[in-house]
């Protein structure tokens, strides 16, 4: 292992939100800092960033506003998770060297104090169990969140029908495999061939509607011959509204996202259609992936199996440099991502 650095030696970049964007985010909304790099302190420890996850949700973490966790604020760090190497300890359970995952901030170090770490959910992980990128997209919160609403929100049972939006992204396309592997019938939505053909012909989904080639009524009629028992909703807005027609008497809707709706300046679009609901006797659920940190060892045990012995797949798109974060975020929302988006920050 090579010899530490001395932190007085190292500067840390940093990206800060320096105000709210009505829209779309653009460059303004962000300050780009450097400052000295922090002594861990009892305890503590000081951790290089190696890949960052860029999620939806980090728009609505740049809102005011309530919601399950508080915003950012302006001139914080903006808040990301990642995947980093210990290179300053105090603390045991964290040896120089050792690689972790958990909430480091769009920045090139993270120094969390001892009483810090586990308000970072700062956790050890195993290469040897998957990639950096896996341990960000199926082993880390996204599959934590497609494994969890799938399993515990929608429960699927052997023959039914799930359909899952957003399928080639990161929840989605744990979603899928994971409801193939449970026996169901699995149907994605995506945008673009190469998406509907990546989920179909890498992943085994059944079949998989290209929204933006037609109504998506027109694809689940096509695809879902039985109805739907269970969505998967990552998208929200109009294709929501079009699953709901579709469903099925007891049909589960999980409501994981609505990245149509992330940067409406308006109103969010609620759904028209939920009287299918009463109709069906069907029940809409959301899920808050942090309520299941208990039980992420469980659902990583389990993901960590079928990427071992291939039964599950993952795809992830890694964007380079810390500077490109203001750019790389907004692919998210033009589908320009395909699997996973992940910046990689330092080898
Ligand atoms: P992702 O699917 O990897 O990337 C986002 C994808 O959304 C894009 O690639 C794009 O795919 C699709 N998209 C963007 N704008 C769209 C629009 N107007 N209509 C339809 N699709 C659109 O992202 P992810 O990390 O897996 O997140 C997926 C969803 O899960 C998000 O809504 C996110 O907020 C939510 N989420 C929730 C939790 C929770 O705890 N509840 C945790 C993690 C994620 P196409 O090219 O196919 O359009």
């Amino acid at each position: 292992m090579s010899t530490p650095p001395v932190l007085s030696s190292l500067s840390n970049q940093q990206i800060r939100l320096a105000s709210r964007p009505a829209g779309s985010p653009t460059r303004d909304n962000w300050n780009f800092t450097t400052e000295p790099v922090a002594e861990p302190g009892p305890q503590g420890v000081v951790v290089q960033t190696l890949c960052l996850s860029l999620d939806p949700a980090m728009r609505g973490w740049m809102n005011e506003g309530k919601s399950y966790i508080p915003p950012v604020g302006i001139g914080e760090v903006m808040r990301a998770g990642g995947i980093g190497r210990v290179i300053a300890s105090q603390n045991a359970d964290f040896p120089v060297g050792a690689l972790v995952s958990g909430s480091l901030g769009v920045q090139a170090y993270c120094a969390l104090p001892g009483d810090q770490l586990r308000r970072a959910g700062l956790v050890r992980i195993d290469p040897r169990v998957g990639s950096l990128t896996q341990w960000l997209n199926v082993l880390g919160m996204p599959g934590m969140t497609g494994y969890f609403g799938l399993m515990d929100v929608g429960q699927p049972k052997a023959g039914e029908t799930v359909v899952v939006s957003g399928a080639a992204g990161a929840v989605g396309q744990t979603v899928g495999q994971l409801a193939k592997l449970k026996g169901c019938r699995v149907v994605g939505i995506a945008g673009g061939q190469a998406k509907c053909d990546f989920v179909v012909k890498e992943l085994g989904f059944d079949a998989c509607i290209d929204y933006k080639q037609g109504p998506v009524k027109d694809g689940l009629k096509a695809h879902c011959p039985q109805g739907v028992d269970i969505y998967f909703d990552n998208v929200g807005g109009e294709i929501l509204d079009a699953v709901l027609t579709r469903i099925n008497r007891k049909a589960r809707i999980i409501i994981c996202g609505a990245i149509s709706q992330y940067n409406n300046p308006e109103s969010i679009q609620g759904p028209k259609n939920y009287l299918s609901l009463l109709v069906n006797r069907a029940r809409m659920e959301g899920i808050v992936v942090f309520d299941y940190a208990d039980r992420y060892p469980q659902a990583i045990a389990e993901l960590a199996g079928y990427l071992k012995d291939g039964r599950m797949k993952s795809r992830e798109d890694v964007v380079e440099g810390l500077e490109t974060f203001p750019e790389a975020l907004l692919k998210l929302f033009s589908g320009e991502n395909f699997g996973k988006l992940v910046l990689k920050v330092s080898d």
